[in-house]
């Protein structure tokens, strides 16, 4: 870190009243278990600690990354720069993993929660409630914020289907709320104005405890029979082109099992990559550009990332 660099983070951090870790691997906030340091990773303890920092950032041009739960993230050996902040980890205020009904009109129930709360505590609180309409996440890790960022789906469903409105912070850290309509929500990715999502009003059913329940259930077994759980990773690599699933392309050019250092193409779903103990992601990177040209010079298929690369 440059003394610029150092003196910036000072004055943006010295009214934060969250936690603050310098220089902090990042290997340790991501399914991957892979990443260089964060120059500073920070935990607000509310919106307006969160709202204070982002414009501080701005205003010392700081680079300022938001994090979910890092399960669909690769991040470069060499780390990132500036401030990475997380609003899903415990160590975040209590205020972000809020979940609070908002009104019930005909059967459906419109649920605030906040973008810090894992999806597998939605579900239980869906279970819990009676509400039917978020079964098809089951098994998809990370937090609420990250899912609709992402646009999260499964089992032919996604976000989008469910998401009423938004709560952001813009780049001035100024707090709005977004009607889902006015969001750009597509396979995979979304083009929301706000730099940090705080929350989103979903909208679900009244339903079947049980059943829901048990199609939870059912989906999270579907997960475990076809992904390579227990061994780091961070989900699907490649979004799926319309013409074939990107793992059969991948099946289809014999990369099943290849590996690069100690990254390798799972046995269990080619379009999942494992670090089998130890790969960084120089290694994840280099087999990422050895499927994507094969795949590409046999298929004529151009692979698009899902995986977000971030850092240097
Ligand atoms: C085993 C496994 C299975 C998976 N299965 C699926 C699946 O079935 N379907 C699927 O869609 N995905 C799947 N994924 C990928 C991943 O879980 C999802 O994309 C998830 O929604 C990412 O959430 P996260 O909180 O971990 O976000 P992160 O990975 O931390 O971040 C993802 C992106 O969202 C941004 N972001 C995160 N939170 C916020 C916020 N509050 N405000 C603004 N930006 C934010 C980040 O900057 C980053 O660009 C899987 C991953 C794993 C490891």
């Amino acid at each position: 870190m440059t003394t610029k660099t150092r003196d910036h983070l000072n004055v943006i951090l010295a009214g934060f009243r969250g936690i603050v870790l310098l220089n902090e691997p990042m290997s340790r906030h991501t399914s991957f278990k892979i990443g260089g340091p964060a120059e500073a990773l920070v935990f607000p303890k509310d919106e307006e600690d969160l709202s204070g920092i982002i414009r501080l950032a701005r205003s010392k041009k700081v680079p300022l990354f938001m994090l979910g739960d890092g399960t669909n993230l690769l991040v470069r050996d060499k780390g990132i720069r500036g401030i990475v902040v997380s609003i899903s980890s415990g160590m975040a205020g209590e205020c972000f993993r809020d979940i609070v009904p908002v009104k019930e009109d005909a059967g459906r129930l419109y649920l605030y929660a906040g973008a810090g709360v894992h999806l597998a505590a939605l579900l239980k609180y869906t279970v819990k409630n009676s509400l039917s309409g978020l079964e098809f996440a089951a098994g998809i890790p990370g937090s609420l914020g990250g899912a609709v960022v992402m646009n999260a789906g499964s089992w032919g469903k996604e976000m989008k289907d469910l998401l009423e409105s938004v709560r952001l912070i813009d780049k001035n850290g100024n707090i709005t709320e977004v009607p889902a309509k006015g969001l750009s929500l597509h396979y995979r990715s979304t083009h929301i104005p706000g730099i940090v999502v705080v929350g989103s009003v979903l909208r679900l059913q009244r339903g079947d405890s049980e059943k829901i329940g048990m199609t939870i259930r059912e989906n999270l077994l579907r997960k475990k029979e076809t992904q390579p759980v227990g061994t780091p990773n961070a989900g699907s690599i490649f979004k799926n082109p319309e013409a074939m699933p990107a793992w059969k392309l991948i099946d289809s050019v014999g990369m099943r099992g290849a590996s690069m250092g100690k990254a390798a193409v799972s046995e269990r779903h080619t379009n999942f990559i494992i670090n089998k103990g130890g790969a960084n992601a120089n290694d994840v990177l280099s087999l990422i550009r050895r499927i994507g040209s094969k795949v590409e010079r046999e298929t004529g298929v151009t692979l698009e990332l899902e995986v977000r690369v971030v850092g240097a």
